[in-house]
């Protein structure tokens, strides 16, 4: 779901679209304008139909901003961060950072989203129903009791309970709070979701040879979604846990070189870089103190003349800019901090002083190493 096009901020929070939304968009337009508003309100102009339809398929986008606002909103109540909103191929979704405090508040912001839909369907289904006493035009009706319809059915399907769905989401919260432990909750909750997943796909299946090949082939790859999504949960559940049970210590490259800002990078790349094994490499000045950071990559990209010409300083990110962690933290903690920004290394400081950086294949390194003693030891991890 990465290319991701921004649309804006709303409420403080980013939103953006996948290119796959753009199928659905000419879907959704093309269904309501060809057969949906044809067959409900005949005898109107094409280019009316098509408006209508048209409209339509941006309402329902607002639908399902609707739903994701809800969690996102509720999310930041209860002090988590929230990285933005994605509307892709399967509707929405809300990029929550961390994890939730407590098995209630994971119930609220995942329950509060299917809501807010059943509250969008019972608004429709009341402008159709005031727009028929009232008379309104027939097309408007009809697009009011259809995305009435269609906001109960995105309530309905959330609330299966399988992993992404809301539904398997509150399942594990429910499971979190009968067994104490989040870990634990969300592998039972992943449990269900793949029976549920695999009873989909045998549905899908015995549907495609009795009924209709269309509605089987759909009920299937749903229940296949569901059934990989399940796999994916868990692995970044275990993740999560053991990267929190490591110190920033033993993942951090120590000790540190620091070289000085003002060396030109064709002179470092020729002889400091190729002593040393290290990607990223902390500038200081004249005074010994810390000034920035170059990371290899970004030197190895300059271009021959700016090699020649500049000085290491003129490539370094600001050490201000540099996110912090402390040696004794959990590296998972630090991670669900700096984001995105891990890319760019992350500094450990001691006592003030700069004892060692974290890269993300210092990340996958550890995590290799901790995941591999725990497959030995099953149990001392449980
Ligand atoms: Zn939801």
């Amino acid at each position: 779901m990465t290319p991701t096009i921004r649309l804006g901020r709303l409420f403080g929070i980013e939103v953006g679209f996948n290119w796959s939304l753009i199928v659905i968009f000419v879907l959704v337009a093309w269904t309501l304008a060809s057969s949906v508003l044809p067959g409900a309100a005949p005898g109107q102009p094409v280019l009316a139909y098509w408006l209508v339809g048209l409209a339509g398929a941006v309402v329902f986008f607002v639908c399902l901003l609707a739903h994701e606002f809800a969690h996102a909103i509720a999310a930041r109540r209860r002090g988590m961060k929230v990285g933005g909103i994605t509307l892709w191929l399967f509707g929405g979704v809300s990029q929550l950072e961390g994890e939730p405090p407590s098995p209630g508040a994971e119930a609220l912001i995942t329950g509060v989203g299917p809501l807010a839909s059943l509250v969008v369907a019972g608004v429709a289904y009341a402008v159709a129903v005031a727009g028929a006493t009232a008379g309104a035009p027939a097309l408007l009706i009809q697009l009011a009791g259809w995305l009435a319809f269609l906001n109960l059915a995105l309530a309905v399907f959330n609330l299966v309970p399988a992993f992404p769905l809301d539904g398997g989401r509150l399942l594990g919260s429910f499971f979190w709070w009968r067994t104490g432990s989040r870990q634990r909750g969300v592998r039972d909750a992943v449990r269900v979701g793949r029976v549920v997943a695999l009873l989909m796909i045998g549905l899908g299946l015995v549907e495609l040879f009795v009924g209709s090949i269309v509605s089987g082939i759909w009920i299937a790859f749903i229940g296949w979604f569901l059934l990989s999504a399940a796999g994916a949960e868990l692995a970044a559940m275990e993740v999560r846990t053991t990267l929190r049970s490591v110190p920033v210590s033993a993942a951090m490259s120590s000790p540190v070189v620091t070289v000085p800002e003002w060396i030109r990078v064709e002179d470092f790349l020729a002889s400091a870089a190729s002593q040393h094994h290290f990607t990223t490499y902390p500038l200081h000045a004249l005074s010994g103190e810390l000034t920035g950071v170059v990371r290899l990559r970004d030197l190895l990209r300059a271009s021959a003349a700016d090699r020649a010409a500049m000085t290491l300083r003129d490539l370094a990110r600001p050490i201000a800019e540099m996110p912090r962690a402390h040696p004794e933290e959990s590296l998972g903690v630090v991670i669900e901090r700096v984001g995105s920004a891990l890319e760019n290394r992350v500094l450990v400081f001691a006592d003030g002083n700069l004892v060692g950086i974290v890269s993300p294949s210092d990340v996958a390194r550890i995590l290799t190493l901790r995941q591999a003693l725990a497959s030995r030891h099953p149990r001392a991890v449980a």
